[in-house]
């Protein structure tokens, strides 16, 4: 898929399979290049539905961005076409699918679980949660190199790969899905005091998503969780932290998710901080290959 960007797809250039999931404004299934027969997950979105919601440019925007990203923690998307109808992206396939899923199954995370990591057969003795962590980190500092800020990382935009390998998807690529989806479908958990605010914000919002993920997967549920939305807002501005007894989760964790959980931006750890955690050193390797 890689080889030629440049080259027109059509759907006769793929055999669909099961479908994976639906979103907003289509669904997406598994596919294979005929070709080549490399296997992909295509996404089908109806225009109409982009007509209905004015995201046209938007997408066509969030596509192109996609489209120049290439990192092992970021979903590519190798290219799109469209017929009468439908707009068709061609993903990368996450066979694992999401890791929200996966924390569902668990309630929460073990600091020390192991990962599983195809590169040493199948054996690594860094922790899961930990690595994901790492690989937010590293594909959000690819990201911002690239001046991109994400602003919309929460559990159920990571999936993972056949490996277990995590990967940031849905690039943001509709602001009217985003600010649909937290006024209506209360989403507050994942935003950084500027955000609800609505004040200008720069890429230190991700940063305070980080803290946030790390807290949901150690503890089972994002630290801000309220009954309403406006009491999730009033302890986001409180910064209304506090670690529970149980599960038992480590003091460097801890200390990791109080310095991102900052609310001057400013003063909240940057990336490059972050992979120098002990957190992070001690249970992922930071400049190990295979996450
Ligand atoms: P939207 O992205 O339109 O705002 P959404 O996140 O609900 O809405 P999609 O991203 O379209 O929906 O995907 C729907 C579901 O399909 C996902 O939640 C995921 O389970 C599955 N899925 C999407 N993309 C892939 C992929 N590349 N590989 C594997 N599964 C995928
Ligand atoms: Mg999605």
């Amino acid at each position: 898929m890689d080889g030629n960007p440049k080259r027109e797809w059509s759907l006769n250039d793929f055999e669909i399979g099961k479908p994976l999931g639906k979103g907003k404004f289509g669904r997406v299934y598994v596919a294979r290049e005929v070709k080549s027969k490399f296997v992909v997950a295509l996404k089908v979105i109806f225009k109409e539905q982009l007509e209905k919601y004015r995201i046209h440019h938007q997408l066509r925007r969030e596509m192109e961005i996609q489209f120049s990203l290439q990192h092992q923690n970021v979903l590519r998307l190798y290219g799109w076409f469209h017929d009468s109808e439908r707009v068709y992206l061609i993903l990368e396939y996450a066979h694992n699918g999401e890791l929200y899923k996966e924390l569902s199954k668990k309630g929460h995370f073990n600091e020390k679980q192991a990962a599983t990591c195809q590169g040493f057969g199948g054996l690594c003795n860094r922790s899961a949660t930990a690595l994901y962590i790492l690989s937010l980190t590293k594909a959000l500092a690819y990201c911002h190199e690239k001046h991109v800020i994400h602003r919309d990382i929460k559990p159920e935009n990571l999936l993972l790969d056949h490996e277990g390998r995590l990967k940031i998807a849905d690039f943001g690529w509709s602001v009217q899905s985003r600010s649909k989806r937290h006024t209506m479908c209360g989403t507050l958990d994942y935003l950084a005091p500027e955000m609800v605010e609505n004040k200008a914000h720069d890429y230190a919002v991700d940063n305070w998503t980080l803290g946030i993920l790390c807290y949901e997967f150690l503890y089972g549920a994002p630290p801000f969780e309220a009954e309403s939305q406006v009491d999730t807002f009033k302890r986001i501005m409180k910064v209304d932290l506090s670690f529970p007894s149980t599960p038992n989760v480590s003091l460097e964790a801890k200390n990791l998710i109080s310095r991102l959980l900052v609310k001057d931006s400013s003063r909240r750890l940057s990336l490059q901080r972050i992979m120098e955690h002990p957190w992070i050193t001690k249970n992922a390797d930071p400049k190990g290959v295979c996450n």
